[in-house]
């Protein structure tokens, strides 16, 4: 068995472990096949390489960290890609979430805060011919408003509450997939839809452990660490 088809049968497994939470025995065919095009260790540094095909986050320098395959593959199937999106990821870290992405939509728009692993990203997409992902050295709080609004959003970083700027930026119909929690405590990947009528839905999927999303999120937020302009999401 090759590296990649035992990373896809692991995934898999996950998945069937996971099936009460995510409410799925599958990932999206698309999807799996798009985590089977990419060479997870062309995105991990060397010191890593032997490891570049378990199904688990990696140090990538800077004190951050390249998903779990199978979140990265649970978080792409919630995204429902099609041909045609335009999407958004905040935390581009090595650019291997935005490289899966890119198989599956027109274009990824991808933000990232640290300028070494923004430079990093957008030199090795670029060198490894992903054509159609463009890297920006920015605060992902605020989202890009220049290519807005944007089919889909993913957010690779926790944060307590949904920045208001990213759910402005989600077409009507569009889906934003964020893990919300506090930093190194208990969250929860969550699902948020917005209806053609631009209603917020949003659905709570998987206990994860994500890095935090630094940068200005913490000025817009209330004392009890939810959005000061809007209530809180629990249902
Ligand atoms: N998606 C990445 C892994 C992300 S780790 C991959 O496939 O490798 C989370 C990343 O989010 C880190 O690189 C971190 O620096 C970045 N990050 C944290 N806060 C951010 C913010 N406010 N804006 C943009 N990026 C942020």
């Amino acid at each position: 068995m090759t590296q990649i088809s035992r990373l896809l049968h692991d995934i898999e497994a996950e998945t069937r472990l996971t099936r009460t939470w995510i409410g799925k025995d599958h990932l999206d065919t698309r999807v799996m096949k798009a985590i089977g095009m990419v060479r997870r260790d062309q995105f991990v540094p060397v010191e890593a390489q032997a490891y570049a095909f378990d199904n688990g986050p990696l140090p990538i320098g800077q004190g951050q960290t390249i998903s779990q395959p199978f979140i990265v593959a649970l978080m792409t199937d919630l995204l429902a890609p099609e041909d045609t999106h335009v999407v958004l990821e905040i935390g581009t870290g090595s650019g291997y979430q935005a490289a899966v992405l890119s198989l599956l939509v027109s274009h990824v728009y991808t933000c990232e805060i640290i300028p070494e692993l923004a430079d990093a990203a957008s030199e090795r997409l670029h060198q490894l011919g992903y054509q159609n992902v463009t890297v920006l050295q920015a605060d992902g709080y605020y989202g890009w408003m220049d290519h807005a609004p944007y089919d889909g959003i993913i957010v690779t970083a926790a944060a307590p509450a949904i920045p208001d700027p990213l759910l402005a930026q989600l077409k009507p119909g569009g889906r934003l997939v964020i893990p919300i929690g506090m930093p190194y405590s208990y969250q929860e990947l969550m699902l948020i839809e917005k209806t053609r009528e631009g209603a917020i839905e949003p659905h709570t999927v998987l206990g994860v452990s994500f890095v935090p999303l630094t940068g200005d999120l913490g000025r817009h937020l209330g004392p009890d660490g939810h959005s000061a302009a809007r209530p809180a999401l629990d249902e």
